[in-house]
């Protein structure tokens, strides 16, 4: 017999056992486990059943139930032990469509009776459609050791707070979150060793907050983290990373910053290496929106400051599109450090007042043509030129610098990895740069310095490739 599980309600009519005997007896006392009430049709009673009926759990009926007995019950079960009146009993309640049982003749019912694991509220049913039912057993009393025996309280427990739920909390992934946090929790747990009142204490504080939760809107903060050293953070930015439901966090961002997040945050690396974009900027765009859609605090981790060539200006479009409360934390940026670092300040009285920061790279990826900078009119005044992502362009800004009349001796300084414990500084001319582009043997991240602060003395060591035999010295 192919069956189907489930849970059948005693709500109406009682269910029938048909027999009077010991077998009908385990059949009721089966029942009994969910109805109230069981009628039992039969001449006369096994003591068992007697004092069931005694204590008003059964009721009696006449015995060779016909049409009326059968029609509109829940189950009949026929154990009169008598085959005759078995199958007899059998075909009115098929003809009936009433489910019927008899014990041990399969051919005779349309419904089979699970092994059961009874935790009250909790019912685990076990059937093998008859081909072995010892295996049945075998798991019942597996399951009777694995389940908790006040897995009922839970669950009752459980089930009067359904309705508050429902009422504070979102259907769908909300509501199914906040229930596994209780299962899987300290409300469960207190539950389980015996402790109502704590459990509901504490369930009733976990509604409180996931209501919260649910009303608060997300944002998003758009932060800094400074060239690496942590010490460079701002107070704002730590505490931007303490709150953060999730961090989505640039390659350049430092180790030491990562620390500084909530310990329960998401850290999410969405690195982008020059020419090896891991995630889609669109992407980023949607992740944020989304997350902050759903309610959590955002935090967009980027190195230095996040509006200094950090692609912070499309975030922000993206966000305010989509209406998403936005903040921004500025952050250290990457030039700023690395003078900071040499001690050379990027304006001075005497020799510098303005400073320009300029990409090495163009959008798309292109080699650049330095066109949209009027390298003329910074060649006319005092000027200092700091260059981002100019590791292998720094070459053509030397070329473009001369072209635009800038002295042959104009001193460079590069800063690798500013602030951080593998800093590295070169300083060159940018007549040097011009005509041996890998002469300083820079690697990413650095920025250059460009003009005669370059040349003021700077604090702690500085490689020098100056003159001719110098560079190729370099290379040696
Ligand atoms: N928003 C960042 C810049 C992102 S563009 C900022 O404000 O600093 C990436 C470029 O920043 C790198 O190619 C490099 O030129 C520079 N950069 C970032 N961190 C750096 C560091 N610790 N030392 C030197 N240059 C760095």
């Amino acid at each position: 017999m192919r069956t189907f599980p489930i849970f059948v309600s005693f709500d109406g009519k009682p269910p029938l056992v048909v027999g009077g005997g010991e077998l009908a007896a385990i059949k009721t006392r089966l029942l009994l486990k969910r109805a109230e009430v069981v009628e039992v049709s039969a001449q006369e009673f096994v003591p068992e059943l007697a004092a069931l009926a005694a204590a008003g759990q059964v009721v009696q009926v006449a015995s060779g139930p016909g049409i009326d007995q059968l029609r509109g019950r829940p189950l009949v079960i026929a154990a009169t032990e008598d085959d005759q009146e078995d199958t007899r009993v059998s075909a009115i309640a098929r003809a009936l469509g009433v489910p019927v049982n008899v014990p041990d003749r399969p051919e005779l019912c349309t419904f089979a009776l699970p092994a059961i694991v009874d935790r009250g509220e909790v019912t685990v049913a076990i059937g093998t459609s008859a081909a072995a039912p010892v295996l049945a057993q075998r798991l019942r009393a597996w399951l009777e050791r694995e389940l908790h025996p006040r897995l009922d309280d839970l669950a009752k427990l459980a089930g009067e707070f359904r309705g508050l739920v429902a009422e504070r909390l979102p259907a769908g992934a909300p509501r199914r979150h906040f229930w596994e946090s209780v299962f899987d929790g300290a409300a469960a747990e207190a539950m389980l060793e015996g402790d109502e009142s704590k459990a509901r204490s504490l369930i009733g504080e976990a509604i409180e907050q996931a209501s919260e939760a649910g009303k608060r809107e997300g944002r998003v903060l758009l932060v800094g983290a400074g060239p690496g050293d942590p010490e460079l953070l701002t107070m704002k930015a730590v505490r931007a990373l303490k709150v953060a439901d999730v961090v989505f966090y640039d390659r350049l961002v430092g180790k030491g910053v990562l620390e500084h997040a909530r310990r329960e945050a998401e850290l999410i690396p969405v690195g982008k290496a020059k020419g090896a974009h891991s995630v889609p900027q669109a992407e980023i765009n949607a992740l944020l929106v989304e997350r902050a859609k759903a309610g959590q605090t955002v935090v967009r981790l980027k190195g230095g400051d996040p509006f200094i060539f950090g692609r912070g200006g499309e975030e922000l479009d993206a966000l305010r599109a989509a209406n998403i409360a936005i903040e921004i934390v500025p952050g250290v940026t990457a030039g700023i450090a690395a003078a900071a670092s040499l001690q050379v300040p990027l304006t001075h009285r005497d020799v510098s007042h303005t400073v320009t920061f300029v990409s090495g790279h163009e959008a798309g990826g292109k080699a650049p043509s330095f066109e949209h900078l009027d390298l003329k009119a910074l060649a006319s005044g005092n000027n200092t030129l700091v260059v981002y992502m100019g590791v292998t362009t720094g070459a053509v800004i030397a070329q473009r610098l001369l072209e635009a009349g800038f002295r042959p001796a104009l001193p460079v300084i590069a800063v690798e990895n500013a602030s951080r414990e593998d800093e590295r500084r070169v300083a060159t001319n940018i007549s040097v740069l011009a005509a041996h582009p890998d002469s300083l043997g820079l690697k990413s991240p650095a920025v250059l310095i460009f003009g005669e602060v370059a040349g003021l003395p700077a604090a702690g060591v500085v490689e020098t490739v100056l003159a001719h035999e110098e560079v190729k010295h370099a290379y040696a």
